[in-house]
């Protein structure tokens, strides 16, 4: 079976190699040249933990290509995976420009039947829009060819993405031809076989759940977020709070960690993109909309809680440690980071940051305020005389520094734990004026 990926980025390049090690000849095609030469150069243009090796190992069993070329990648395919990006366009709508340019590109080159699969996240809809641009094509061109177009969302994390896609939770699979299902069940025959659960449902079911699955995590966290603030106010301790729900079945322990609010390239799109779904339906999704907005004060509440406990920040020095959105990768599109170190440098602040990840991002996501940006190889760097320490991605290593080292290096010694990874440690509150996030 030959399986063409269009778009190698966080979901593309994970799913091409997946099927690939599944057995599959898959190339893995996109529009930026450079991505493809780097990719052909044996180069992963990507942090994802385990990613690496298996793209080697299948690349050398001939199983995995990568090409520019969609008149090849649409030819040789008896599945075309769109997995391009929706990024979200100004009003908070899902930009389909990409998907749709990739089904017009499908069209210009369909030779037979094949299915195509929407692996982006795309608005209700979209599957249908899909058929319609290849169809028109087709129309152009005088000739006729059967295809079906299935959606097939993808619910990878970054940094436990290959995990992901070798063990998923479930596959959803919309899909209204008899003749599409059979073939995606070969596809994915490796998880079919053991007993992954697969979701077959209409189509426009599928596009809703990833849009429902994102935006229920995103209003969880902004959720405890609300409760942390309060928590604070009134002397409880989120964790704990946190804790005991958790233990009960039916809300589950995952997705209650308080922090400086949710960030990444789905969350923020997807959360608006549901609610422009529903405005454009004639509904409102407030419960959504509130965790938009919660999120949004959120970030605001974690600069504030710095500014207030130093009085000001104007030429103090802050530490910042971990930028990426989330550990284990080096994505920062709308990182929490980005947010708070502008809130910071608008006030005056002068930050030295170190993530392990995250940094050749940050370097354009914030060349705005780069004069007031110090980028350091290590946490030790970082500290060195400065005022204040934040924690603001949770990565492993940031577990294991040593505090008191930490301690003497800085100048000052307020520590602001926005993940609360020290927040049960006896010495943290001896060494720092610690401050963390929704409990003393
Ligand atoms: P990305 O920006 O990392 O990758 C998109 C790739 O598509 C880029 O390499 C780009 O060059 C390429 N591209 C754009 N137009 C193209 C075209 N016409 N032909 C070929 N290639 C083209 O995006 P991503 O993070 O992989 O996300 C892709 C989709 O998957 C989005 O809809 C996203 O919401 C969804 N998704 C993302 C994640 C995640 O964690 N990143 C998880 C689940 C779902």
């Amino acid at each position: 079976m030959n399986i063409s990926v269009i778009g190698t980025g966080y979901v593309g390049l994970v799913q091409g190699v997946i099927l690939a090690d599944f057995g599959l000849q898959v190339i893995c095609m996109d529009v930026d040249q450079k991505k493809i030469d780097r990719l052909n150069a044996g180069d992963v243009p990507i942090y994802e933990p385990g990613l690496s090796e298996l793209m080697h190992k299948n690349v050398e069993a001939g199983r995995l290509r990568f090409s520019s070329d969609m008149k090849e990648a649409v030819e040789s395919a008896d599945s075309i995976f769109i997995a391009v990006g929706t990024p979200p366009a100004d009003d908070g709508s899902a930009d389909l420009r990409y998907v749709l340019a990739v089904a017009k590109g499908i069209g210009e080159y369909l030779n037979g039947y094949k299915v195509i699969v929407d692996k982006s996240t795309v608005p209700v809809g979209t599957a249908r829009l899909v058929g319609e641009t290849i169809q028109k094509e087709l129309d152009a061109r005088g000739v006729s060819h059967e295809f079906d177009v299935a959606s097939n969302p993808e619910f990878l994390r970054e940094g436990k993405a290959v995990n992901d896609c070798q063990r998923p939770d479930r596959i959803v699979l919309g899909c209204d031809s008899e003749r599409a299902k059979d073939l995606l069940k070969k596809v994915y025959n490796v998880l079919y076989i053991n007993q992954t659960p697969f979701i077959f449902t209409e189509i426009e079911t599928a596009e809703l759940i990833k849009y429902a699955s994102n935006a229920f995590l995103a209003v969880k966290i902004s959720f405890i977020n609300e409760i942390a603030l309060l928590a604070e106010k009134v002397g409880a301790n989120v964790q704990e709070v946190a804790r005991a729900m958790g233990m009960d079945g039916r809300i589950s322990p995952k997705f209650l960690h308080a922090g400086p609010g949710y960030g990444g390239s789905c969350f923020p799109k997807d959360t608006k993109a549901v609610a422009d779904i529903a405005r454009k339906h004639g509904e409102q999704t407030l419960v959504i909309e509130a965790a938009i907005q919660a999120n949004e004060k959120q970030k605001a509440k974690m600069i504030e809680k710095i500014t207030d406990s130093m009085d000001d920040v104007k030429d103090k020095t802050i530490a910042v440690l971990g930028l990426s959105f989330k550990p284990d990768t080096d994505d920062m599109r709308d990182a929490p980071a980005l947010t708070i170190l502008e809130g910071l440098a608008a006030q005056g602040a002068q930050i030295k940051a170190y993530c392990p990840q995250g940094i050749e991002e940050s370097k354009w996501r914030l060349a705005d305020i780069e004069n007031q940006i110090t980028y350091c190889h290590d946490e030790y760097e970082a500290a060195k005389n400065a005022d204040a320490l934040v924690i603001l991605t949770e990565w492993n290593q940031f577990r294991g520094i040593d505090l008191e080292r930490m301690g003497k290096l800085m100048k000052g010694n307020f520590l602001f734990d926005l993940r609360n990874i020290f927040a049960k440690d006896e010495q943290v509150r001896k060494l720092f004026q610690y401050r963390p996030v929704g409990r003393t």
